[in-house]
């Protein structure tokens, strides 16, 4: 007999979703349209039932990690997805939240009430509106996806290994520190004290987009006469060599801390000849070339330096978050949980692979009775990829246009509904929609709307925080910036909920793949997450918005789980990682 209140919870959960499923299965025999909805609807009840009071006891026991849990863990995953794709058949792109009394969608959609029509201002609210239980099923996916890319290779979510582990803070030494994001290159001189003390400064240099379509020795070439100019100023030339991180925040296949070689361009990059070379050669190439006395020791991923570099001042940081021109995480996960690096062991000694593969080489500090071999390793998740099929995702048809006319479509279709670099171009599409419906600005296209990225996401931040009655600074953005003439009131209180639609979204998103790494983890008794990146760090009350929907999907046990701005972390963490590869180099 089960008297545990947990097992109970479980075992009725368990019920549940078994039962759904095999009355899901009947209805797919019998497919008809009313009933397939009557499963979504079932499905999201399904999500309610965890809110409320109980959530944080249900979050963690649904989702825990015991070995006896995962095949329950499968069947409702699968369930979910499942649903989800149903939704996606029935081209229903959003269940919604009831619909607020509004006075602003009231006046714009006078003239479409007449005819029975909903305004295009108010499919488009309905559209971006995402409810509790839309971000149940999302978290459930991401759980199921970070599973999936740890047991293999070449899944969707590629949860890569960085072969670096968690800093114990008494690391130290001086180093460069290069960050090449996907708007602007950082060079910092980082000074690690030990004792978890960092001392920084440095410079940003914008990347110019000629370079990010062009060959890839120009594009090395930039970063390797930015260092050069950053050392000369601040005299740091030395005989020897300065050991530099490199952080470079585009997807590759690390065979050690000092080697990676690049999987896939985005975030509006294109240099194809250097796909599949390993990028810690062609930046040292380029640092002989331009004699500059600087070596890369060590290559991580930006959301693996934003992690290292605040673990290294605080032991309970164990994610890292950027929210900048794109989006991704890494996190700290036990090697045991990695199956895919015990599959490479294994061809590794079968074949003689094309790229060098040693997982267990170069992780951390070298073993020795002081320093046992370590038993984790953070992993780089990509998850600017989640969903790359949209079978989950709640996406418009605004993403779509937007996916399509990216220099890169069909990809980290995650990270373009979050990522900076996207959501003011979303705005100015549905802006378009908006004035192509007589709905803005008088029915008129401004020419500087019709130009794809001239709506910048900043400008998404200045409307952001504008609270004056008339909405004066928007006026200054819209009549000023984009000289778009005569913009009303209610004009700019439609871009402003455009802009607050958009924004909110992506904050909403990024708490789900931030909760389901949680989860995972094991961490909702505490844990800190370190987040860089301009889009949280300006973009007003993001970080409000990520908590709001961290306390809908975990209840209480999101006062647990500490955000904390990591900026320039992304920078700074390459230096740890240099610190931990340069112990590893014989001297
Ligand atoms: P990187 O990705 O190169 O490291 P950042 O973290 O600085 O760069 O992020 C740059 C992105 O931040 C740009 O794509 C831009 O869209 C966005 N951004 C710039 N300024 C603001 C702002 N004031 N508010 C919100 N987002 C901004
Ligand atoms: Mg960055």
């Amino acid at each position: 007999m089960i008297r545990d209140p947990q097992s109970i919870l479980w075992l009725n959960f368990a019920v549940g979703v078994v039962s759904g499923a095999g009355w899901y299965w009947y209805q797919q025999r019998n497919s008809s349209e009313p009933l397939k909805k009557s499963v979504l609807s079932l499905a999201s009840k399904e999500s309610e039932s965890f809110r409320n009071g109980s959530a944080s006891a249900s979050t963690s026991s649904l989702y825990s990690n015991t070995e006896n849990e995962t095949s329950f863990q499968a069947a409702l995953q699968s369930a979910v997805i499942d649903a989800a794709s149903i939704k996606v058949d029935m081209g229903v792109e959003n269940s919604c939240l009831p619909k607020e009394n509004d006075v602003l969608l009231a006046s714009s959609s006078k003239s479409h009430a007449d005819n029975g029509q909903a305004s295009v201002l108010s499919q488009v609210n309905d559209a971006f509106q995402l409810s509790t239980a839309k971000l149940h099923n999302l978290v459930r996916a991401f759980i199921a996806e970070y599973e999936k890319g740890l047991l293999a290779e070449n899944h969707t979510l590629k949860m890569l290994p960085s072969f670096a582990k968690r800093p114990c803070g008494s690391e130290t030494g001086t180093y460069i520190a290069l960050d090449l994001g996907g708007t602007n290159l950082r060079v910092c001189e980082v000074q690690l004290e030990g004792n978890g003390q960092i001392r920084s400064s440095g410079q940003k240099f914008t990347v110019p987009e000629s370079l990010k379509k062009g060959k890839g020795d120009d594009l090395f070439d930039f970063i390797a006469d930015c260092v050069s100019q950053f050392i000369n100023v601040r005299n740091l030339s030395k005989e020897s060599k300065l050991h530099a991180g490199f952080s470079f925040s585009f997807s590759c296949r690390q065979t050690s801390l000092q080697d990676g070689y690049l999987l896939l361009w985005h975030k509006g990059y294109e240099c194809d000849d250097v796909l599949n070379k390993n990028v810690v050669e062609l930046v040292n190439e380029a640092f002989e070339r331009k004699s500059v006395g600087v070596r890369v020791v060590a290559l991580v991923n930006d959301a693996v330096a934003t992690l290292l570099s605040s673990a290294y001042v605080n032991p309970e940081c164990c994610i890292g978050v950027i929210l900048g021109t794109g989006t991704n995480a890494a996190y700290v996960e036990d090697l045991d949980r990695i199956p895919k690096l015990k599959t490479h062991e294994h061809n590794a000694s079968q074949t003689t692979p094309e790229i060098p593969y040693s997982p267990l080489r170069n992780v951390g500090v070298p073993p020795s009775p002081i320093n046992p071999p370590t038993r984790t390793m953070v992993i780089n998740t990509e998850w600017g990829a989640f969903d790359n099929r949209r079978v989950i995702l709640p996406v418009t048809s605004y993403d779509y246009q937007l996916d399509r006319t990216s220099s890169s479509p069909g990809i980290q279709i995650f990270e373009k509904m979050v990522g900076g670099m996207f959501l003011g171009e979303l705005c100015r599409l549905i802006f378009l929609d908006l004035v192509k419906a007589g709905e803005l600005f008088n029915g008129i296209v401004p020419a500087s709307l019709e130009v794809s990225c001239n709506f910048l996401t900043a400008y998404m931040s200045r409307i952001g925080r504008d609270h004056t009655d008339e909405l004066m600074d928007t006026k200054l953005v819209l009549e000023g910036l984009l000289d778009i003439q005569k913009t009303t009131t209610l004009d700019r209180q439609i871009v402003k909920r455009v802009c607050a639609l958009v924004g909110i979204r992506a904050a909403r998103l990024a708490a789900c793949a931030i909760a389901a790494l949680v989860i995972k983890i094991n961490k909702l008794s505490g844990c800190t997450v370190a987040v860089d990146g301009t889009l949280y760090e300006f973009y007003p009350h993001f970080r409000s918005h990520i908590r709001d929907a961290l306390s809908e999907l975990l209840g209480i046990s999101a006062d647990k789980i500490s955000l904390v701005s990591s900026k320039d972390g992304s920078a700074t963490g390459s230096a740890v990682a240099a610190a931990i590869a340069a112990s590893l180099i014989p001297a």
